[in-house]
């Protein structure tokens, strides 16, 4: 949604790409989906990922194409859940985040522990001012927000991913967490 809870679909930034398939490629994840119908978007998506993993940039900067190879452009998110749906064999369990949850949310250690079950999950980020009341309602699970203790709740969505990719994927002493 926009800054007034309009459903919009919103532009793709090459830093939140960059950002969030590196901490992607750090904690392992399979693949890092970008959904966007929009042709120019998905152009200029395009346009980034030869650069970095098959152009000029592949030689200048060989880890950045490692990372950002985990990117997949898709128009729907119903896309994604079919492809993954397609691969593993079984539909992933669908995990959204927002600053601002309500209800009933999940918890990191309870997410820790049904991803170590093994079944696929993807893990849902927006842009903007967030995911749109509609789309969330479609969510298997909805995680518990990051707080960060104060007042000002207004994380960007590359650091939002990297702190919450931590949280659950982190391999240091887990049981310290809630
Ligand atoms: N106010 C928006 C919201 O409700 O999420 C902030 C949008 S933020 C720029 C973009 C995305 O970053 C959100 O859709 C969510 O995926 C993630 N995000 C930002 N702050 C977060 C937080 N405190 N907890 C969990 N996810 C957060």
């Amino acid at each position: 949604v926009n800054k007034n809870g309009q459903v919009i679909t919103s532009a793709v930034t090459t830093l939140d790409l960059h950002d969030i398939a590196r901490a992607g490629k750090t904690y392992g994840v399979s693949a890092f989906y970008v959904v966007t119908p929009l042709e120019d978007q998905k152009k200029l998506t395009g346009r980034f990922l030869d650069h970095w993993i098959t152009g000029g940039g592949a030689s200048y900067n060989p880890n950045r194409g490692e990372a950002l190879d985990l990117i997949r452009i898709k128009d729907r998110f119903q896309d994604v859940v079919d492809e993954i749906t397609d691969q593993e064999g079984i539909r992933p369990l669908t995990v959204f985040t927002s600053a601002r949850a309500g209800g009933q949310t999940l918890s990191y250690r309870r997410f820790r522990e049904m991803l170590a079950q093994g079944r696929p999950h993807v893990l849902v980020f927006g842009t903007a001012w967030g995911l749109s009341g509609d789309f969330m309602a479609e969510a298997d699970a909805v995680l518990e927000p990051v707080n960060g203790g104060t007042d000002y709740n207004h994380l960007s969505v590359r650091s939002a991913a990297a702190i919450i990719l931590d949280r659950v994927l982190w391999i240091g002493e887990k049981e310290t967490l809630c």
